[in-house]
C-alpha cells in the first residue's frame, strides 16, 4: 500500500517535470529553430544516428529504428565494443544471465521480428508468482485468471541479443553495424554557434577513425560514457549487496511455471523456471555473503539455497502472532480472497561453471536528453534486479524513442535538434520508469531488516495486499508494460 502512495506521488511530481522541461530546453542549448538546416559538409562519415552500446537495449534500438518507414533513408550505425553475438545453435547449458520479459516486452520484440528466433532458440514462460517474506507467515500470490495467460518470460540475456542480431542482419541496408568497435571519445558541438564547422557530435574510435553523427544515442550501459561525457547528472548509489547469479538442477521434474522471490532479511532470493528440471537462481545478499556462497562446495551451496527457501529461522513468534490475527481478521472481512501458500521445488545441484556475483546499484541520470543525445536503457536507469524490471524500462525507452524520432523525421526535423520530440520522449519514460524505481528501491529498504515493527508493518501490507485482487492486477498491469 505504502509502495503504491509513493509510487502515485511521485507519478504527479512528474507530471510537473513535464513543464520544467521547456524551460531545461533553454538550459540544455537547445537552438530554437528546429527545422533540419543541413550545413555542407564534405565529410563521408557522417550518420544521422549512431547508437554507441549494441547490448539488449542499443541492439532493440537499432532494430526498431531500421524498421521505421519514416527513417527510411537515414544513416543509422550501431557501434558495439564487444563481438558479434551469433547463436546458430543454442548451447546445451543455460547462460547465468537470464532476464523475466514482460509481456510489453516481448510484444516489443515480436514487433521487430525478434520474438519468433526467441521462441525457436529457448525460452521459458511462467503464469504465477509467489513471493514472501522470511521474517513472517506473509505472502502474496500474483496469477493470471487464465492460467494460459503467460505473466513473463524467462530468456537468457544472450539468446535475446543473437535474436536481434539476426534480425538486424536483414535491415543491413538501413542499418550499419560495427562490432568490436569500441568509443574513446564523444566531443560536442557547441549548441549556440551554428557557424560552426562541425554541428555534429563526433564519435571517436579506439582504432583513431572519427565519426560524425547528427544523434546520438547513449546505449552504453550503466558506466555510460556517454553519459559521463555529456555531463548528465546522475543519482546514484551502490546497494550494500551483490547478486549471485547460477542455474540450478531441481530434484524432480516439474510443471515448472511459478516465479519464486523469498524475501530474507539480507535481501532477496528469487529461482526463475528455464525448463521443467531447471531454474536460475538471483540471490541478492551482503558482498561478505556473496563472496562466501561462491566458495562453498557445489553440496553446501545447494543446501544453502535449499535452507534460504524453507528455513524459518527468521520468524519471531511475536510477529507470527500479530501476522496470525491479521490474516484472520481479513479472511473475516473477505472470505473469498487471498491465495494458498505453495512450496518452491527443492534444488539438487547447479550447473558447471555457473556461479558468478554482480554488485548492485541504483542510479538514475536527472536528463535522458541533451543536445544531439539521446540515453536509453541502464545508460540513464539502473535498478535492483528484485522486481527484474530493468531491462524492461529499456525496452520501453526504445519503443518511445522511436516513436518520437519517427514523428520528427515525418515533420521534416533535424532529429538531433527536435527538442520537442527529445523532451516528449524525456517526460514520458521518466513518468513510467521514476515511480516503478522508487517502488523497487523501497521494496529494497523495506525487507533489509528483521526489526520487528518494520516486520509488522510489511507484513500487514503484504497480507493486505494479497486480499485485494483488483490492486494486484493493477501492480500486474504495471509492471507488464
Ligand atoms: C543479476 C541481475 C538480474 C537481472 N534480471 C533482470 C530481469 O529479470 N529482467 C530485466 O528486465 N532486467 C534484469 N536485469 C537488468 C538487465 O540485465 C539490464 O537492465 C540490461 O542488461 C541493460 O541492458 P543495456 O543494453 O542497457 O546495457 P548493457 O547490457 O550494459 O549493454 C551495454 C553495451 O554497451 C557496450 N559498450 C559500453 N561502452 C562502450 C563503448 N565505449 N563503445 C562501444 N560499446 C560500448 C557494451 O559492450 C555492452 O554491450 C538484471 C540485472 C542483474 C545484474
Amino acid at each position: 500500500m505504502l509502495i503504491i502512495i509513493i509510487v502515485l506521488g511521485i507519478g504527479r511530481q512528474c507530471v510537473a517535470l513535464r513543464a520544467l522541461n521547456g524551460a531545461q530546453a533553454v538550459r540544455r542549448g537547445f537552438a530554437s529553430s528546429e527545422r533540419d538546416e543541413e550545413p555542407s559538409t564534405s565529410e563521408n562519415e557522417l550518420f544521422d544516428i549512431i547508437i554507441s552500446g549494441g547490448g539488449m537495449v542499443g541492439t532493440a534500438m537499432a532494430c526498431s529504428l531500421g524498421l521505421e518507414p519514416n527513417l527510411a533513408g537515414k544513416k543509422i550505425l550501431l557501434l558495439e565494443a564487444g563481438h558479434k553475438k551469433e547463436m546458430n545453435r543454442v548451447p546445451e547449458t543455460y547462460s547465468t544471465r537470464v532476464s523475466s520479459i514482460s509481456p510489453g516486452s516481448a510484444m516489443l520484440l515480436s514487433g521487430l521480428g525478434a520474438w519468433d528466433h526467441i521462441v525457436n532458440m529457448r525460452c521459458k514462460p511462467y503464469n504465477k508468482m509467489q513471493v514472501w517474506d522470511a521474517c513472517s507467515d506473509a505472502l502474496i500470490t500474483f496469477d493470471k485468471e487464465n492460467l494460459q495467460d503467460e505473466m513473463a518470460y524467462i530468456v537468457e540475456n544472450d539468446v535475446i541479443v543473437a535474436a536481434l542480431t539476426k534480425q538486424l542482419q536483414t535491415l543491413s541496408d538501413h542499418v550499419e553495424v560495427q562490432y568490436r568497435t569500441k568509443v574513446v571519445k564523444y566531443t560536442w558541438p557547441h549548441p549556440y554557434h551554428v557557424s560552426e564547422s562541425i554541428p555534429w557530435v563526433q564519435v571517436t574510435l579506439a582504432n583513431g577513425k572519427t565519426l560524425h553523427t547528427k544523434l546520438l544515442i547513449g546505449a552504453d550501459g550503466p558506466n555510460s560514457m556517454v553519459r559521463r561525457e555529456a555531463g548528465i547528472p546522475t543519482v546514484k548509489w551502490n546497494y550494500d549487496q551483490s547478486a549471485v547469479v547460477a542455474v540450478l538442477h531441481l530434484s524432480e521434474p516439474t510443471e515448472n511455471n511459478v516465479a519464486w522471490q523469498r524475501f530474507l532479511p539480507t535481501g532477496p532470493i528469487a529461482m526463475l523456471p528455464l525448463s521443467d528440471t531447471e531454474s536460475s537462481l538471483v540471490w541478492s545478499t551482503s558482498h561478505q555473503h556473496a563472496e562466501e556462497l561462491l566458495q562453498l562446495d557445489e553440496e553446501s551451496f545447494v543446501d544453502a539455497i535449499n535452507s534460504a527457501f524453507w528455513s524459518n529461522e527468521n520468524h519471531s513468534e511475536l510477529v507470527e502472532t500479530a501476522g496470525s490475527l491479521f490474516r484472520t481478521a481479513l479472511s473475516v472481512l473477505m472470505p473469498d480472497s487471498g491465495s494458498a501458500r505453495q512450496l518452491p521445488p527443492s534444488v539438487a545441484g547447479i550447473g558447471p561453471k555457473s556461479r558468478v556475483m554482480f554488485p548492485l546499484g541504483m542510479g538514475h541520470a536527472t536528463e535522458y536528453i541533451r543536445h544531439r543525445v539521446a540515453i536509453i536503457g541502464d545508460a540513464a536507469h539502473r535498478v535492483h534486479p528484485l522486481a527484474g524490471q530493468g531491462a524492461n524500462l529499456g525496452f520501453g525507452d526504445v519503443a518511445y524513442l522511436t516513436k518520437v524520432l519517427s514523428q520528427a523525421a515525418f515533420n521534416g526535423k533535424d532529429l538531433g535538434k527536435s527538442m520537442q520530440h527529445l523532451l516528449e520522449f524525456e517526460t514520458e519514460r521518466q513518468r513510467h520508469n521514476l515511480p516503478m524505481m522508487a517502488a523497487v528501491d523501497l521494496m529494497k529498504r523495506l525487507y533489509s531488516t528483521n526489526a520487528a515493527p518494520m516486520v509488522l508493518l510489511r507484513t500487514f501490507g503484504l497480507q493486505a495486499t494479497n486480499t485485494l485482487p483488483p490492486l494486484k492486477e493493477q501492480i500486474m498491469a504495471y509492471a507488464s508494460k
